[in-house]
């Protein structure tokens, strides 16, 4: 007989359910006895090009330093992304993907006594950073799906520490204007602080999205987070980070595991960095996606949450999972959002044409 550790627990923890992660490639694989290069992965809005060739050739020649630590202090890549941000190096705090910088905000400012603040519907990494450290969360009611920033601003408590902002949000690909932001951080007292995650924010560019690094000095309380996850297309390295006050990054980095970038990711985040045609060939191959995906979807009579992301999240207004399963049997993994109490829909992501394409023709077979 062993005891029951779950019982053992801090309470937070006991609390949480893990991450669902969308379906592995190799895990639908074998339960449809499908080919993996059969099988299309729509499902965690990963950059569908695969990563940057520079990136690739970088990591591999770091690969003869691997028995070395890496630079802790990642000194080289705070440095590029000081001078492409035009911020100092001392306001940037990297991390083993953007959830580490999540994870480490939570634990470095909120405890048992503290509470955060963040919409329904929001990036699930938020509750669960809150939870882990024993926090309230205080979730606000979504206004169409997006941030209800002044219901948001009116929920925070005198013991709210912080507040979680998605721009544009996942899963609902919802944004809000630099208007909007401005009203609610003019709003928000100055020991609170305002953590903008900023994870889609290249594919936004262009548009009207306001960008959360032009605005550090005017609020010290502003905490932004980027990653190399999605249109740099280094999920797997694990590289993100985050641009705030000094200060801010003073505290985080004593909690900070001293090694949390490891030494590829450091190299391949580096040259992904100074790719400028790749990232500009992955925000207009999603541009395109994108509109082709809408296309198709108003052709089947369906309705979508209008999406400034990567992917798209479609309304089919009944129990999704059938429409799920429909298309896993077809080869192709999207990713349901029931855990986010969103049933009815499923996300896309915005795949290459052909992959957007044998997901459309799924949707159409099972829609008949
Ligand atoms: C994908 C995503 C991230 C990035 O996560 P990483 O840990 O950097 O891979 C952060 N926030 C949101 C809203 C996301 O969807």
């Amino acid at each position: 007989m062993s005891c029951n550790f779950l019982e053992l627990a801090v309470p937070g923890v006991k609390e949480m359910s893990p991450y669902q992660p969308g379906k592995p490639i190799e895990e639908l694989a074998r339960e449809q006895g499908l080919r993996v290069e059969d099988i299309v992965k729509l499902a965690s809005n990963e950059n569908p090009l695969g990563p940057p060739p520079s990136a690739l050739q970088a990591m591999t020649e770091s690969l003869v330093e691997l028995a070395r630590y890496p630079d802790g202090s990642s000194y080289l890549l705070k440095q590029a992304l000081a001078e492409k941000l035009r911020v100092a190096p001392e306001q940037l705090t990297l991390g083993n993907g953007s959830n580490d910088v999540l994870v480490l905000l939570a634990e470095s400012f909120l405890d048992t006594n503290s509470s955060a603040v963040f919409s329904q519907y929001a990036f699930v990494v938020y509750p669960l950073a809150v939870k882990a450290v024993g926090a309230e969360g205080i979730v606000v009611p979504a206004l169409n799906y997006g941030h209800d920033l002044d219901a948001m601003a009116e929920a925070i408590q005198e013991n709210t520490r912080m507040v979680f902002l998605a721009n544009p949000n996942n899963p609902t690909g919802t944004c809000f204007s630099e208007q909007g932001l401005f009203g609610f951080l003019g709003k928000v007292p100055e020991d609170v602080i305002v953590v903008l995650d900023e994870a889609y924010f290249e594919y936004g560019l262009g548009g009207d999205l306001p960008n959360g690094s032009e605005l550090l000095d005017r609020y010290s309380n502003l905490v932004v987070t980027r990653t190399f996850s999605k249109a740099y297309g280094l999920a797997g390295a694990r590289v993100g980070y985050s641009i705030s006050n000094p200060d801010i990054a003073d505290v985080l980095n004593r909690l900070r595991q001293p090694f949390n970038l490891n030494l590829p990711a450091q190299a391949g985040a580096m040259a992904a960095l100074g790719d400028d045609a790749y990232l500009q060939q992955s925000i207009a191959i999603n541009q395109q996606g994108m509109k082709y995906l809408e296309q198709g979807l108003a052709g089947l009579g369906l309705d979508w949450i209008p999406s400034s992301a990567n992917f798209v999240t479609v309304d089919f207004k009944r129990n999704a999972m059938p429409i799920y399963e429909g298309l896993l049997s077809r080869g192709v993994i999207v990713r349901p959002v029931a855990s986010y109490g969103m049933p009815e829909h499923l996300r896309i992501s915005i795949g290459l044409p052909e992959e957007n394409r044998r997901c459309l023709d799924a949707l159409g077979q099972i829609l008949a």
